[in-house]
């Protein structure tokens, strides 16, 4: 018998799968784990496949040494979507399987958590026999044994048991054997204690008529319903459901560490049948989630992005909450979309899968509007309020006023007002530190990153320069280093400096501020979230962060400091990125009985995006957006296709752009018609962490072709200095 195995280890001559001999007194199974000689050395790998034999010479053949796991750690279904994403994204085997196998599982590094329990001899003879024999003084011994003997077959942690009784009684009693120790596997448990704060609502009718057609048929389904529309309770009734069917669920909610309000209700509801997995677990916290799915103890997964790989089986629905959020798109290596993966795993399964959004992706609705999706639709409000209204501010007008705060006076006024009234306001800007960019205002100069083509962000309250693409820290500048002038100038707000000058103006108020620097350790966002939750008045400023699903009655004002932030990024989809993004962080206002109101403030106030957000017009966005896509031909009318070519020398990098670019010249001779754009440049930044950036853009018919074409000039033209990623329809081309 022989094993195909794909080899754990990241090397580019590797991506193969290389035949093992699997000896006789081993048991493997496609999907376990096992070791491996490797050239010289002992590695761990994944077993794809068995086979009668091998084309491999006699000679070159080797040995399986041991297995494990006997275990299947990668399902059938995990093993068939590995090839899948291969063929689709042409990614390495080995980087797939390691998203289905996540690295506490797979390295070994993290085991069992075992406890060491007390318990009594279950020799009922032996133990009376000793408490015969024990002397009258002996009161401790007797109290110890008479605790167990009134608690049946309680067994108890030791150090919980020295709290109520005699430290040396326990140890005579282990070494008389009268006590026996043993060691018990402790579920590390993320949300363990949460009491069930779940109330029970009647489905209003729009809610139980997308419940009904959910259950009718397995397909795809696009719930578009506006912020509050009770999206939450349709994914709640859909899944109690499945679970009366036997059958299992995924529930994809986008960086769900931020939402514990989430996690918290789906606990409450459903206790030890949920399973959480995302990034902001320990490692021990994932590794027992991970087995509690393997093992069928869970029966909904609920997590982020990578939660679609967990090995449940038997799916009766696939749930993905937000499905218009970018972190759905992995745009590092493993580069693959979320919604394509589950559309696999809804085939396979033949079940529905739910995509639930206020603003979906242009994408999805497209493909509702043909017909691919079947259109659901919230309209309103579960609680039946008006949408809080949203004011636009010219902020040019306010400059020539001279105002030159973040502020305009309506947003001071109405901040005020809420404060006054013992509210809450939710201040978003999507941009963390002090300032983007310090600049010398005598001679020019702008400190950058040493190790790549950006400017440094500052953090003053760090007192540190710092480069958001490697992370690499540097001194806050007291003066230029160049011509010695101490006239800097701050260009580009962030968070930081918004709640410096809050504070300022409102010493007594509690104010929170929420982005990436904030919240770096475990539980900080919960932290964060619940501190501000007890808090009135109080003002919390953050980045997108504060946009996801958020649920506090109290917010009543929601400022959107800079919404033009978003709208000139490098990407066709920025004007859809802003209504969406726009649409979340107002959605956080007047939730419960208050009204709420927001207040948006950009330089750009005739621009027809904010019109229509502004109306919560997301029908007319979407023909507005689509027409234009149509006329100049982006996805969905066609592909775009970045070639990103990186190298620690430049030389190299250029080189094989240039080669790559004469290869697809004349690739497009042959698509002619079908390739609409071919251009090769310097990336936008040319320098990430010290690797040298080149890219090649094409958009193209959608013509699967063009792209097998294109995977296999890429693979001719990787080399050993130079990588080449490939990303389709790129979330950014900087
Ligand atoms: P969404 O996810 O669409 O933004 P949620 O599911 O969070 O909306 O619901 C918003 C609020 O409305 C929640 O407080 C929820 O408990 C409440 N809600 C949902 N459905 C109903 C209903 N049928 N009747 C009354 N309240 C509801
Ligand atoms: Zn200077
Ligand atoms: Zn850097």
């Amino acid at each position: 018998m022989f094993a195909e195995v794909i080899v754990d280890v990241v090397n580019k001559e590797v991506d193969k799968i290389f035949d093992y001999i699997v000896p006789q007194n081993l048991n493997v199974i496609a999907g376990t784990m096992v070791l491996l000689p490797f050239g010289n050395r002992t590695v761990e790998g994944f077993v794809l496949s068995l086979k009668e034999s091998s084309l491999v010479p006699k000679e070159k053949q080797k040995s399986i040494i041991s297995v494990i796991s006997e275990k299947q750690l990668i399902t059938t279904e995990m093993l068939q979507l590995a090839k899948y994403m291969k063929n689709v994204y042409h990614l390495k085997m080995v980087d797939i399987l390691r998203l289905m196998l996540p690295s506490q599982i797979r390295l070994g590094k993290v085991k069992d958590l075992t406890i060491k329990n007390i318990k009594i001899n279950n020799d009922f003879n032996f133990v009376n026999n000793y408490l015969n024999t024990l002397k009258a003084n002996a009161k401790k011994q007797k109290e110890i044994i008479e605790f167990f003997i009134n608690n049946d077959k309680i067994s108890i942690k030791k150090s919980d048991l020295a709290e109520s009784f005699s430290k040396s009684a326990i140890e005579t009693l282990i070494k008389e054997n009268v006590l026996i120790q043993e060691n018990v596997k402790q579920n590390r448990e993320p949300l363990k204690n949460i009491e069930s704060n779940y109330k029970s609502v009647v489905l209003n009718e729009y809610q139980q008529n997308a419940v009904n057609k959910i259950l009718e048929k397995p397909k795809t389904y696009l719930l578009h319903g506006v912020t509050g529309s009770g999206k939450t309770e349709v994914y709640m009734n859909v899944i109690n459901n499945v679970l009366k069917q036997n059958k299992n669920v995924i529930m994809l909610v986008p960086e769900i560490g931020l939402t514990p309000q989430v996690m918290r209700q789906f606990k409450a509801r459903f206790g030890n049948l949920v399973a959480l997995i995302h990034s902001g677990l320990s490692d021990g916290e994932k590794f027992d989630e991970w087995f509690k799915i393997l093992n069928k103890e869970s029966r909904i997964v609920v997590g982020a992005r990578s939660a679609i790989f967990s090995p449940i089986e038997n799916l009766g629905a696939i749930i993905i909450d937000e499905e218009h959020d970018n972190s759905y798109i992995s745009d590092s290596n493993p580069r693959y979309s979320t919604h394509e993966v589950a559309e696999f795993r809804k085939n396979y399964n033949i079940c529905p899968l739910i995509l639930g959004s206020a603003t979906p992706n242009i994408d999805s609705y497209f493909k509702a509007k043909n017909n691919e999706y079947e259109l659901l639709e919230l309209p309103k409000r579960a609680n039946n309020k008006e949408l809080p209204k949203i004011q636009i501010v010219d902020m040019c007008k306010e400059f020539r006023g001279g105002n030159t705060t973040p502020f305009s006076e309506d947003l001071m006024e109405k901040l005020n007002q809420t404060i006054a009234n013992n509210n809450q306001c939710i201040l978003f800007i999507n941009r963390r530190g002090f300032s983007s960019f310090v600049m010398c205002q005598n001679c020019g100069y702008i400190p950058k990153c040493t190790s790549c083509d950006v400017s440094l962000s500052v953090h003053k309250d760090e007192h540190q320069l710092k480069c958001h693409y490697c992370g690499k820290k540097f001194k806050l500048l007291t003066k230029c280093p160049m011509c010695g002038s101490e006239h800097l100038k701050y260009g580009g707000v962030g968070t930081q400096q918004v709640v410096n000058l809050l504070k300022e103006k409102f010493p007594n108020v509690s104010i929170f501020r929420m982005d990436n620097d904030t919240t770096k350790t475990k539980d900080s966002h919960a932290k964060i979230l619940s501190d501000f939750e007890k808090s009135k008045p109080a003002i919390l400023v953050g980045t997108q962060m504060i946009a996801k699903g958020h649920d506090f009655p109290y917010v009543t004002l929601v400022g959107i400091l800079d919404a033009d932030l978003s709208l000139f990024m490098n990407d066709y989809r920025s004007t859809e990125k802003t209504f969406q993004l726009i649409t979340q962080v107002a959605g956080r206002a007047g939730r419960s009985d208050k009204t709420g109101e927001v207040v948006l403030q950009t330089y750009f106030p005739k621009h027809y995006v904010y019109n229509l957000v502004a109306n919560y017009d997301y029908i007319r966005f979407y023909e507005k957006e689509i027409n234009l896509r149509q006329t100049t031909l982006f996805p969905p009318f066609s592909k775009i296709v970045r070639l990103l070519i990186t190298s620690e020398k430049e030389d190299d990098a250029k080189n094989a752009t240039h080669n790559l670019f004469l290869n697809l010249k004349e690739l497009r001779m042959h698509f002619k018609e079908d390739v609409y754009f071919l251009e090769a440049m310097k990336s936008p930044i040319g320098r990430i962490k010290n690797k040298y950036r080149f890219q090649i853009v094409l958009r193209f018919a959608n013509n699967n072709d063009i792209i097998n074409e294109i995977f296999n000039l890429v693979d001719r033209n990787q080399s050993k200095s130079v990588t080449i990623f490939v990303e389709t329809n790129p979330l950014s081309l900087s």
